[in-house]
């Protein structure tokens, strides 16, 4: 069996029963735009507790979910984007109906750990993905710049 659920990758919302407890990763990766917050910048109002505006936060916000939200990458944390170092977001286009998959590392050497790497290769089965890198560069997976 795949290590990603291709039903869950494609239905936005939180499987039911999850939650994102203590992890907080998109709230630095992504930009938000109603913050004029930009990538990988933490945002102002985020605590150790999590979000700190939860009721009154931006749209962008309680439009996310990232596909291990979803339960898309299994039934338990250890592919939770703060345990994996990876945050991954599935969308379709609305002018095109493309899909896209992007992977954000958390923190350098996060791609290449097996545990991510396995990840990404399930992922990859389901579609083209997209890296976005610590340092801020992209590239595609698997590709020659990839651990
Ligand atoms: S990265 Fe996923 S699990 Fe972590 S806070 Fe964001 S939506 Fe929740
Ligand atoms: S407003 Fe809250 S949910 Fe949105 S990025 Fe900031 S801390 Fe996270």
């Amino acid at each position: 069996m795949s290590l990603v659920s291709a039903d869950r990758l494609r239905t936005p919302g939180a499987a039911p029963g999850r939650t994102c407890g203590d992890c907080t990763a998109c709230c630095t990766l992504l930009a938000i735009t109603e913050l004029h917050k930009p990538m990988r910048r933490a945002c102002d109002h985020v605590g150790r507790d999590g979000c700190r505006i939860h009721p009154t936060r931006p749209a962008s916000c309680r439009l996310f979910h990232c596909v291990w939200l979803r339960g898309a990458l299994g039934d338990d944390d250890r592919t939770r984007p703060d345990h994996l170092g990876v945050m991954v977001d599935h969308f379709v286009e609305r002018a095109t109906g493309e899909a896209h998959t992007l992977a954000f590392e958390l923190w350098p050497g996060a791609f290449a750990s097996p545990e991510a790497r396995a990840v990404l290769d399930a992922l990859a089965q389901q579609g083209p993905v997209a890296l976005a890198w610590r340092d801020g560069r992209w590239s595609a997976w698997p590709d020659d710049e990839a651990p």
